[in-house]
């Protein structure tokens, strides 16, 4: 199917979104004195909590850890936390750092994830911009090469900062994670700590993760099966950290 699209510059994707960050982007909005949020989530390699098909896009973005017994796959996103308007978008609904925006509000409203498909219904952007513009994909292939060679950019640094990411949480004493498609762990970091970590870990070499994570989970159901691969499930209330669940109510 192809799809058409102009951004008609309504703000909405400016607005309530958790944006997510590269490191550099991650150390910038922390210069900037703005607040990141950590998502956390996990999954195994028997295919607990990630779909087959979308298994070596999300493994190549993760860390292996230890939990418990068992070895698990753990995916750390460092977002830009944005409740309400993003701190940088102006009265014009124009953004004040536009010439060096983050690579994923460049890349908005394409997908990132090579295994999700462009679904315009789910976006924030008016009827009207689907309905006017250049192609946005035509036969299935994303036609603005500029575009994609961001989108690539934004896969590459996933994969080369996860081992930092890990690194910087384990420092902020971040070591819960959901069960991907669960739910996620989110952490709002103190910036100052975090500012300083990020700059720790640039000025010193990577020690080997060598602490145990846990799982936080939405129910029981899910527990028995991650205690079954030997992963250990967190028992005591968040004090860090509050459990985002997908689960359907
Ligand atoms: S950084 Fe700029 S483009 Fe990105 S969400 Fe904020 S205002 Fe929008
Ligand atoms: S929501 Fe869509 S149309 Fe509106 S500013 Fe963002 S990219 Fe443009």
């Amino acid at each position: 199917m192809n799809t058409t699209f102009s951004c008609v510059g309504c703000g909405k994707c400016c607005n309530d979104h958790h944006v997510p960050l590269t490191l550099a982007e991650a150390r910038m909005w922390a210069a900037d004195g703005g607040q990141v949020i950590v998502l956390v989530e996990g999954f195994f390699g028997n295919g607990l909590g990630l779909p087959v098909q979308q298994r070596e896009h999300a493994e190549r973005r993760s860390v292996v850890v230890r939990s418990g017994t068992s070895q698990a796959y753990v995916a750390i996103t460092f977002a830009a936390y944005n409740v309400g308007p993003c701190r940088n978008l102006d009265e014009d609904n124009l953004c004040r750092i536009y010439e060096r925006r983050p690579l994923v509000c460049r890349i908005y409203p394409a997908k990132i994830n090579p295994h999700i498909t462009l679904n315009t219904a789910n976006k924030d952007c008016p009827p009207e911009s689907w309905e006017q513009g250049p192609d946005l994909i035509f036969g299935g292939e994303l036609v603005d090469r500029e575009l994609a060679a961001l989108i690539q950019r934004s896969r590459q640094a996933d994969r080369d900062d996860i081992q930092t990411k890990d690194a910087i949480c384990r420092l902020l004493g971040i070591r819960t994670t959901a069960l991907k498609g669960d739910g996620f762990t989110a952490y709002l970091p103190d910036m100052s700590a975090f500012a300083r970590v990020i700059n720790q870990v640039s000025t010193q070499p990577l020690a080997a993760s060598e602490s145990d994570w846990l799982f936080h989970v939405s129910g029981d159901d899910i527990a028995g099966q991650i205690q079954a691969t030997g992963a250990q499930v967190a028992t005591d209330a968040p004090v860090n950290y509050a459990f985002i669940s997908l689960r359907a109510a």
